[in-house]
C-alpha cells in the first residue's frame, strides 16, 4: 500500500487568494478522512503565517473598494451566491457527509442554516443602517453610521463544515470588511466548493480569501496587525487562546467555545411527544454538536420512565455510513476522536456509573475501518465523574436524576461552561423558572437543541463564549462596524 504522500489520486487542496486558488508555502499536510470509510480523502496543507501574510496583503488591497462598492450592490453579490448555494444543496450535502460523516438529511439541514445567515446577510441595506437626531442643540444636527472595520478573520471547527464559516462570512463582506477565512483542517471540501460558488457571484478578488491549515494560521491570524477582528468556535481550551492572545494583539473577538449541555425532564413532561426530540439532542451529528444533549437530568419520578425511553430510542439507531438511506447516525469525526470518545465510556464504567447501553464494539457491514461509536447510555451519573463533567464529543449520554427543579438548576449553574440547556415540561411556570435562572445562555422549552436562528444571537456564558458580542443576529452588524458619531452646524 502506498504511503498517502505518494498517492497522486489524494489531492493537496490549495488556498484562495485574491481570487485565485494558490499553493501553500508548504509540503506539511494533514490527511483528511471519509470516517465512515476509514479513506483517506484529500490533504489540507499546513499554511504558514507567510500564506496568512499574503491573504491579508490581498483582503487590504481589497478593502477600499470594497468598503466604497454600494451596500446594495454588495447585497448583490450574496443574493447571487445564495441562488448558487440553493442550485448546489446535495452537491454540498454530499461534501459534508464525506468530510464529515454525518448523515445527508443532518448535512442538508446544515446547508440549508448556512444559506439562511446568507439570507438574512442580504438585508445589509436595512440592518446596517445607524442614526440620526437633528437640533441636538441650536442648528446642529448628529447622525451615528456604521463604517466596516477593515480585514476581519473567522476561525472555524470541524463539527458544522458548511455552517458555521457563514455565521460571520455573510454579514463581514455585507458590511464592507474584507475577509480571512480558516476551515477546520479535518474538513476543507465543502469550503472549498462554497468559496468557487462565493467567485462565481461576481465577488470581487480578495474580498474573501481562504487559508487552510492548522494552529499555525490560526495564531498567525491572533497575532497579524493587518487583521482588525477574529471570530473563532471551537473547543474552550482554544477559544480562550485565542481570546486571549487576539485581544492581546488589540482585535476585537468573539471566541464560542465548548459545551457541557443539560436536559431537564420534570415529571410532568409529555415524553410521547419529547423523546424523539431528546434522542435527537443527544444522538444527532453523533453527539458532534455544541448544541447536544450530554447530561439528562430528570426530576423526581420521572427518571425510571425517561431512562427506559432513552435506551429504547438509543437501540432503535441505526449506525452506519451516513450516506447511505435509513442511516439515523454517522461515524465520529477521526479514529483519534472515536478513541477519545471510547475512553470515556471505560473511564464512566470504572467510576461505578451503570451503563445500560454499550456503543463500544460497533461494527458496521461493509465498513470495517469506519470511526464508529454506537449510541451509549449512563445512568446513575454523577457531576463528579469524568463523563459528568466533561465535554466528550460523542453519542454518550449521561443520566443524573435529581430530586427538584432547584437541584437541577444548581447542576446546571455549577458547570464552568453554560452553552445551551433545555427543559421538557407542561408547566409554564416551571419552564419559565427555568428560562430565567438556567446559566446557559441558549434555552430550549420542550427543544432539544435550541439553535438561534441566523437573525437571532448565538453563543454560550461562562466557559462556553470569550467576548461581547455573538454570532449572527444583531450581533454581527455591531461586531463587524465600528460605530462613527458625526455632530455638524453649517453657517
Ligand atoms: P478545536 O478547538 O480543536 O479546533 C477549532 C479550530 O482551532 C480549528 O480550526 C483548529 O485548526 C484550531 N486549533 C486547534 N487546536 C489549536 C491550537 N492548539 N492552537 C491554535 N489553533 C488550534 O475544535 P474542534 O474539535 O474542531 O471542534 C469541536 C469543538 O468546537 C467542541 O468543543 C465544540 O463544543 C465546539 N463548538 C462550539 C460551538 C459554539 O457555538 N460554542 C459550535 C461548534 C463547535
Amino acid at each position: 500500500m502506498p504511503q498517502v504522500a505518494d498517492r497522486p489520486d489524494v489531492q493537496m487542496l490549495d488556498n484562495f487568494i485574491g481570487g485565485r486558488w494558490v499553493k501553500a508555502q508548504t509540503d506539511a499536510c494533514f490527511d483528511v478522512h471519509n470516517p465512515a470509510v476509514g479513506s483517506v480523502i484529500g490533504r489540507t496543507p499546513l499554511s504558514t503565517a507567510a500564506d496568512v501574510d499574503a491573504a491579508v496583503e490581498a483582503a487590504a488591497r481589497a478593502f477600499p473598494s470594497w468598503r466604497d462598492t454600494a451596500v446594495n450592490a454588495r447585497a448583490q453579490v450574496l443574493y447571487k451566491f445564495k441562488a448558487l448555494l440553493e442550485q448546489h444543496v446535495d452537491e454540498i450535502a454530499r461534501l459534508v457527509t464525506t468530510e464529515h460523516g454525518k448523515t445527508l438529511d443532518e448535512a442538508r439541514g446544515s446547508v440549508r442554516r448556512a444559506i439562511e445567515c446568507v439570507e438574512v446577510a442580504c438585508g445589509a441595506p436595512s440592518l446596517l443602517q445607524g442614526a440620526a437626531l437633528e437640533d441636538i442643540a441650536s442648528g446642529i444636527d448628529c447622525h451615528v453610521v456604521r463604517q466596516p472595520l477593515g480585514v476581519v478573520a473567522a476561525i472555524a471547527p470541524f463539527n458544522f463544515p458548511a455552517m458555521v464559516p457563514m455565521w460571520f462570512l455573510p454579514f463581514g463582506i455585507a458590511s464592507g470588511n474584507t475577509f480571512v477565512l480558516k476551515p477546520s483542517e479535518q474538513v476543507p471540501w465543502s469550503q472549498r466548493r462554497m468559496t468557487d460558488l462565493l467567485q462565481q457571484s461576481d465577488l470581487p478578488p480578495g474580498v474573501v480569501n481562504l487559508v487552510n491549515g492548522g494552529s499555525d494560521v490560526v495564531n498567525a491570524i491572533c497575532d497579524h496587525q493587518g487583521i482588525r477582528a477574529v471570530s473563532f468556535v471551537g473547543s474552550t481550551a482554544v477559544a480562550k487562546h485565542v481570546y486571549q492572545r487576539a485581544t492581546h494583539a488589540g482585535k476585537r473577538v468573539q471566541a464560542l467555545g465548548g459545551a457541557k449541555n443539560f436536559i431537564v425532564v420534570m415529571p410532568d413532561a409529555d415524553l410521547d411527544r419529547s423523546i424523539g426530540v431528546i434522542s435527537e439532542s443527544f444522538y444527532g451529528c453523533a453527539g458532534e454538536r455544541c448544541l447536544a444533549g450530554s447530561v439528562l437530568v430528570p426530576v423526581g419520578g420521572v427518571h425510571a420512565e425517561a431512562r427506559d425511553r432513552l435506551v429504547a430510542a438509543a437501540k432503535a439507531l441505526k449506525v452506519g455510513d451516513g450516506a447511505q438511506p435509513g442511516v439515523t447516525m454517522g461515524p465520529v469525526i477521526s479514529a483519534k476522536h472515536r478513541d477519545r470518545v471510547l475512553s470515556y465510556i471505560d473511564r464512566g464504567v470504572a467510576e461505578g456509573a451503570s451503563l445500560l447501553v454499550d456503543g463500544r464494539g460497533t461494527r458496521v457491514e461493509n465498513r470495517p475501518d469506519g470511526y464508529f461509536v454506537g449510541p451509549t447510555v449512563f445512568d446513575q451519573v454523577s457531576p463528579r465523574m469524568a463523563i459528568g463533567r466533561e465535554e466528550i464529543f460523542g453519542p454518550v449520554a449521561s443520566i443524573c436524576p435529581v430530586k427538584s427543579l432547584d437541584e437541577a438548576l444548581g447542576l446546571i449553574e455549577s458547570h464552568p461552561n453554560a452553552n445551551a440547556t433545555s427543559i421538557f415540561t407542561s408547566s409554564g411556570k416551571a419552564a419559565r423558572e427555568f428560562a430565567k435562572q438556567a446559566t446557559a445562555s441558549m434555552v430550549g422549552v420542550n427543544i432539544g437543541v435550541a439553535a438561534p436562528m441566523a437573525y437571532f444571537p448565538f453563543g454560550g456564558a461562562k466557559d462556553s463564549f470569550f467576548g461581547d458580542l455573538k454570532a449572527h443576529g444583531r450581533d454581527a452588524w455591531e461586531f463587524y462596524t465600528d460605530k462613527k458619531v458625526t455632530i455638524s452646524r453649517w453657517f
